[in-house]
């Protein structure tokens, strides 16, 4: 199993820089376009310092090899002849299309991968003639051992069984979902977040105690309120309201969730949201 040997991201922020440190580390080189010069240097910081923390880890090799086979530029030129761009700007339609035809224009044959947690993989691929599929990586990268191989509507089933050996290559474990809201992981996760808020909602239980009940009972690492709270309220009603729009009521944000985040009671991010942080 092995990565492209040349890989480019676009868009360096909090995914982007973890996607090309994971690549940087299966022994590829690597080029990140990022917006301007601030956004550049953000971005080659973030990677340094998880090639730091691999070094520190114990990987082979020196910082200087790591990083002498990485490139972080404003010029989206630098793509061009790259077999694979991953594309990690935020999640915005309008921005990603945008980002797509940058990316075909530097590298028509680039197979272009989107880092969307949510948007349709299948309408961002009718936006050029490359080959395009979802990958969808966990934050924070480095720690995370899971990519959701996402298939759109036009992905060729070669191109599928060639991702699944870059994950591996990776390090990490692929799942294979199709083109369909939420995928696999947002899907179920918002799922089991809204029961829970319906349950403190009702005052079926404590928030403490519901998290518990999947700790303990059903050895989740962090309870689903908990990890609301560490989503981000907001981003979760977002995530619940395109999901209820696309697959129906049963994904319906409760009322609990509007009034919290109507009162700025977003999580951790705030100080506030099913837990009290300091
Ligand atoms: P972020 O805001 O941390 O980073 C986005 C980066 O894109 C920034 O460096 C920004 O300067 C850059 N950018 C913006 N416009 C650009 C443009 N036109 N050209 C090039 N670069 C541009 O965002 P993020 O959290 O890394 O999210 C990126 C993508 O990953 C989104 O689609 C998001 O939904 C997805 N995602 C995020 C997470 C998460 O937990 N943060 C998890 C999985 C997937």
């Amino acid at each position: 199993m092995t990565v492209p040997q040349k890989v480019g991201v676009l868009g360096g922020g909090r995914m982007g820089a973890g996607i090309a440190h994971s690549f940087l580390a299966a022994g590829a080189e690597v080029t990140v376009v990022d917006i301007n010069d601030d956004a550049v240097a953000a971005a080659a910081e973030r990677i340094s310092n998880d090639v730091d923390g691999s070094l520190q880890r114990g990987a082979a090799g020196t910082r200087e090899e790591w990083l002498s086979r990485l490139t972080v530029t404003t010029d989206a030129g630098a793509f061009a002849g790259l077999p694979l761009v991953v594309e990690a700007v935020p999640e915005s339609m309008d921005l990603k299309v945008a980002s797509f035809r940058t990316i075909a224009e530097a590298s028509p044959e680039a197979v272009i991968a989107t880092n969307t947690s949510s948007l349709s993989v299948s309408d961002l691929a009718l936006t050029v003639d490359n080959d395009v599929i979802g990958l969808h990586f966990f934050n924070p990268v480095p720690a995370s051992k899971l990519v959701e191989i996402v298939v759109a509507d036009s992905t060729p089933e070669s191109l599928v069984d060639e991702a699944r050996g870059w994950v591996s290559a990776l390090g990490k474990t692929p799942i294979v979902v199709q083109d369909a809201p939420g995928f696999a992981s947002s899907r179920l996760g918002v799922c089991i977040a809204l029961e829970a808020i319906r349950m403190v909602e009702e005052g079926v239980a404590s928030a403490q105690d519901i998290d518990n009940a999947m700790v303990l009972g059903y050895k989740f690492p962090v309870g689903p309120l908990a990890l609301t709270d560490i989503v981000g309220l907001d981003v979760r009603l977002g995530i619940a309201e395109y999901l209820s729009s696309t697959l129906g009521e049963r994904f319906a944000p409760p009322q609990l969730m509007r009034d919290m985040v109507a009162r700025g009671e977003l999580g951790r991010k705030s100080g506030k949201g099913f837990y009290e942080y300091s």
